[in-house]
């Protein structure tokens, strides 16, 4: 007889781990199946999916070591500290990456095992409709296939980088985030296609460590979704400051590849010619991964744009079938697919679990940090809301003086009537730890007043967002 859960979860990524944990926590038996293993040396299935082990932790664990040698190379000297010769050694620094990833990957596994989680290690598949109102799954494993039985199924299968037709990606030369985040030199020229966050990202730690970086961005306007006085701050650091080139508007040709290198011909709004590089980064988004889940055998609806059909608690068009994280609409971030595999494990378990989608935060991790949440200017102007606006400088505060690092602002947006906080925009040193207060604050319905009347410790960063507030209501004290 086949193995019977109350739920079974496919896919260990932070949507799938997380929701797994949870339903144990609430006493359900449960079981989550993964089927990569993400070139593990011993062969094994990796936990923790494209965050932990090609995604957000290595990329921020090459962000951090590529900004030290920026630092020791460049801004040290700010300080009084002479620090001649300084070499990379990018080996080690992919070692280093490496050992945060095993180190959380099979700490997942230790999770697991402390809250009883069954892991199944191989590809999850729907084999058809329900029986006895219990959905049969099949894991295909490397030693065979069975088959187990489920009350509750939670798709979690994430994302997988888009392609582009005509460049196809080996991660040796045409890198998509698996390659980019493993080269083993630094490249003399890197190419990206896309300035969204991996571009961005990833472009910084290239740049930082050497290499001479181009990107090339398809639409007119650079970070389109982050607040326009936002975008506009990034732009002038990224290419003034930091030397990123980067093209808006660009249509790609056909791509070649030779001795010399790769060559991309590219028209875009400030030039044409053939970018030549070395390494070739396609960032160009991510699609939803519902390959060999075979939904389409139990009758599971997917929308346009292939992710699966879900309403706001997570539900999918099957009875007991639930998708969370990058395979379901919304943002692709870690931190908004653990809260929807939460939300979903507590409302099998009759809870009133739920994700504030308006409160989630977004970080983009190049030098200065990007971090917002809630609505931006434009988004308040196009909706025809009445608002007032606070911002304040990071050169106007003394910690940021003291770090050697004042770039950027603070800017919060309030409703002109009720004083509620609408949206909070950081640019600068920070800005992901710091956006953190702006997300309780806009979660407990705050508004500036409150933010304003808030004692903050001195001297620290979190003073501008302090005076940002205070700024709503034109009385900022040290601005
Ligand atoms: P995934 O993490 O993609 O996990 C899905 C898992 O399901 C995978 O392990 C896959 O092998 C498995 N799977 C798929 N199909 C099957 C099947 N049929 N059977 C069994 N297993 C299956 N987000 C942030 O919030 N912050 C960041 O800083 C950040 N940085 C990023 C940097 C990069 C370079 C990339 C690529 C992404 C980054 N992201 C970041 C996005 C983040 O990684 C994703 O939003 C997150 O991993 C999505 O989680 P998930 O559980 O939905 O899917
Ligand atoms: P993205 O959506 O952030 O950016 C893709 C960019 O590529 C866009 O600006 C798009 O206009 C551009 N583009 C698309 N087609 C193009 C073409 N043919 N030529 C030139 N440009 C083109 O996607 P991404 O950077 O690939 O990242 C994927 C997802 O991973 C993100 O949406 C995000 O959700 C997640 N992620 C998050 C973080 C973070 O939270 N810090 C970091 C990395 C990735």
């Amino acid at each position: 007889m086949a193995q019977q859960f109350d739920v079974v979860v496919i896919g260990a990524g932070p949507g799938g781990y997380v929701a797994a944990i949870r339903a144990a926590q609430l006493g359900f038996s449960t079981a989550c199946i993964e089927s990569e293993s993400y070139d593990d040396p011993k062969g094994e299935v990796r936990l923790g999916g494209t965050c932990l082990n090609v995604g957000c932790i290595p990329s921020k664990a090459l962000l951090q070591s590529s900004e030290y040698f920026d630092m020791a190379s460049h801004h040290f000297l700010m300080h009084g500290i002479k620090a001649d010769g300084v070499k990379m050694d990018v080996p080690s620094m992919v070692r280093r990456k490496e050992n945060i990833v095993t180190q959380l990957t099979t700490g997942i596994r230790s999770l697991f095992k402390k809250n009883k989680v069954t892991l199944l290690a191989g590809r999850g598949s729907f084999t058809g409709s329900r029986k006895s109102e219990r959905w049969q799954i099949e894991v295909a494993g490397k030693d065979g296939k069975s088959v187990v039985d489920a009350k509750h199924v939670i798709v979690a299968t994430g994302s997988k980088p888009r392609q582009l037709s005509g460049i196809e990606v080996d991660n040796k030369s045409i890198c998509d985030n698996v390659g980019a985040l493993s080269f083993d030199a630094v490249p003399r020229r890197v190419g990206v296609i896309g300035a969204g966050v991996i571009g961005l990202e990833l472009g910084s730690v290239w740049k930082r460590l050497g290499s001479e970086v181009t990107i090339l961005e398809a639409l007119p306007d650079f970070l389109a979704a982050a607040d326009a006085a936002v975008a506009k701050e990034a732009w002038k650091v990224f290419t003034a400051k930091q030397g990123l080139k980067i093209h808006l508007g660009a249509k790609i040709g056909k791509l070649t590849q030779g001795k010399g290198g790769i060559g991309l011909p590219f028209q875009s709004d400030d030039a044409a010619g053939v970018l030549e590089c070395d390494k070739l980064i396609v960032s160009v988004g991510r699609v939803p991964n519902t390959d060999g889940l075979n939904g389409g055998a139990a009758g599971l609806k997917l929308d346009d744009h292939g992710r699966v059909e879900v309403n706001d608690y997570c539900q999918t068009n099957l009875p007991n079938v639930w998708a969370v994280g990058d395979v379901v609409p919304g943002p692709m971030l870690a931190h908004k697919g653990m809260e929807e595999g939460v939300m979903v494990a507590e409302r099998i378990a009759g809870q009133a679990g739920h994700v504030n989608h308006d409160t989630v935060p977004w970080v983009i991790y190049t030098h200065p940090e990007i971090a917002w949440v809630g609505q931006t200017e434009q988004q308040l102007k196009a909706a025809n809301v009445a608002y007032r606006a606070g911002q304040i400088p990071f050169a106007a505060n003394g910690r940021a003086l003291g770090q050697g690092d004042t770039t950027g602002f603070v800017k919060m947006l309030a409703c002109a009537k009720t004083d509620r906080i609408l949206g909070v925009h950081v640019i600068g040193t920070n800005a992901s730890e710091l956006i953190a207060e702006a997300v309780v604050a806009m979660e407990f319905g705050a508004s500036s007043e409150d933010i304003a009347r808030i004692c903050h410790a001195h001297p620290t960063l979190s003073e501008v967002m302090h005076e940002s507030a205070l700024a709503v209501d034109k009385r900022p004290l040290h601005f």
